[in-house]
């Protein structure tokens, strides 16, 4: 066996000898003298077992600090993300019944789309469509728009006839939050919806002044209600508040939290989260965002709120299994009102990057559609391939790696992690100890 070229030991000036291996994802303290023993073999020894103490060599087996050689571990990193590339048991679709939207908010990159609600001629072939997969076990729709629930009662009926398939069926929608009112949020059970993402970009005045209805009117206060509404009538589902963050509020963060932490009872009981979501200039979703701040300006943000307010609203420690964007996988799905496919969520209401379409037209960009499958693929890339962080990076954003290769867009798809491990590292460390 080998010492896996997936470890990364560092002696901590505060937490002493650790050992991280990015394969596993495990976190170890070690001795200094295994630290000092370790550091000693040599990455091409072939024989470590016969090094390293035999009361280890298990634990150091089971968390792939010795392995038999990197180039398996390798294989079946690749193997994982294939398998998800082609796993045909869940269906995912973004179903946008409307791309309308109450608000106007300056950075939408959905401004100035076609206020179109869906058709009942769309909402049959969205059916036709899903009985067409056949081997699908789920169906997960996450709900998108515009504002979806301007077109409320295309949720309701397309839900409806969804449940009519009788396979395992779930739901997130992602909305505003202005138009949830009793009645809706008292349905979202029966439109199994687990999950709700709500926008709030500060405290009243700032949210006011970015996230405001088409003729200026206030939604701060609205949106709090509606959601104190879910917390009494639905309090099982999970309400995500994403806190979009650029240049211009990035200390709001921090204000609208305190508020809401001291409103809501330390958020006691409450199913909810809170999250910044940088404000992107390519129109990059929530998973995977390229944000006008540049790299520098996040990681002082996430530290700024860690030191001063113990807060890891984003954790510092590396995901787990590596994450591939499911829209590699072609039962992975965006749906406009018009029946119109995307691939992207960055892509909706852009004409130019429709790849189909559900009445009648069917596949109409089958150029796109194969990059978006196959092409800047992170496993044909040798950085990535060669990259201590492939096994939890996974290469990044898709969207991004394809712009960066077709059109020459500047934009880097590694890690925030990737170039200050030891600072995550540590920082994790010690906020298993820190909490608000
Ligand atoms: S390709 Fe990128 S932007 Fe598009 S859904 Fe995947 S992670 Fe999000
Ligand atoms: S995108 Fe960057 S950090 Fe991620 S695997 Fe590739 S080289 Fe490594």
């Amino acid at each position: 066996m080998i010492l896996s070229r997936y470890n990364f030991l560092f002696k901590s000036e505060k937490y002493g000898f650790l050992l991280y291996n990015s394969l596993s994802n495990c976190f170890l303290e070690i001795s200094e003298d295994i630290y000092l023993l370790l550091k000693e073999i040599n990455l091409s020894e072939k024989i470590v077992e016969q090094i390293i103490p035999s009361d280890l060599i298990d634990v150091f087996k089971k968390n792939k600090i010795i392995v038999n050689n990197d180039l398996d571990e390798y294989y079946k990193i690749k193997f994982n993300t294939l398998y998800q590339r082609f796993y045909d048991k869940s269906l995912e679709l973004t179903i946008n019944p409307t791309l309308a939207c109450n608000f106007s908010c300056g950075y939408c990159f959905e401004c100035n789309k076609e206020a179109k609600i869906m058709t009942d001629e769309t909402e049959k072939n969205i059916i036709k469509f899903i009985n067409s997969y056949d081997t699908v076990e789920n169906i997960h729709v996450t709900w998108f728009g515009g504002e979806p629930l301007i077109a409320y009662n295309k949720i309701e009926s397309l839900t409806k006839k969804i449940l009519e398939i009788n396979k395992n069926y779930s739901a997130h929608i992602i909305t505003n939050g202005y138009l949830l009112n009793e009645k809706i949020t008292k349905s979202m059970e029966g439109l199994k919806i687990s999950f709700i993402q709500i926008t709030i970009d500060g405290t009243e005045e700032v949210h006011n002044s970015r996230r405001h209805l088409i003729n200026g009117g206030k939604t701060f206060e609205k949106i709090i209600q509606n959601i104190e509404l879910i917390f009494q009538i639905n309090p099982k589902i999970q309400v995500g508040i994403r806190v979009n963050i650029d240049g211009s509020n990035e200390n709001e963060f921090i204000c609208l939290y305190n508020y809401l932490y001291d409103k809501w009872n330390k958020f006691e009981n409450k199913n909810i989260f809170i999250a910044p979501g940088f404000v992107t200039s390519t129109n990059i979703c929530n998973s995977v965002s390229d944000c006008l701040f540049d790299k520098k300006n996040k990681i002082d943000f996430l530290i700024n709120l860690f030191i001063k307010h113990g807060l890891q609203p984003i954790s510092f420690y590396p995901r787990n299994n590596r994450y591939e964007c499911p829209i590699r996988n072609p039962f992975h799905l965006t749906i406009g009102p018009e029946g119109e496919l995307y691939k992207c969520w960055n892509d909706v209401g852009n004409k130019e990057k429709i790849i189909g379409n559900l009445n009648n037209k069917g596949l109409i960009n089958e150029t796109l559609l194969t990059r978006y499958y196959t092409a800047a693929d992170p496993l044909e890339d040798t950085n990535c391939i060669k990259c201590f962080h492939f096994p939890t990076c996974g290469g990044g954003c898709p969207y991004q790696r394809i712009e960066r290769l077709y059109n020459n867009v500047n934009i880097e798809t590694c890690d925030l992690i990737k170039d200050n491990l030891t600072e995550f590292l540590e920082w994790h460390y010690s906020s298993q100890n820190i909490s608000k």
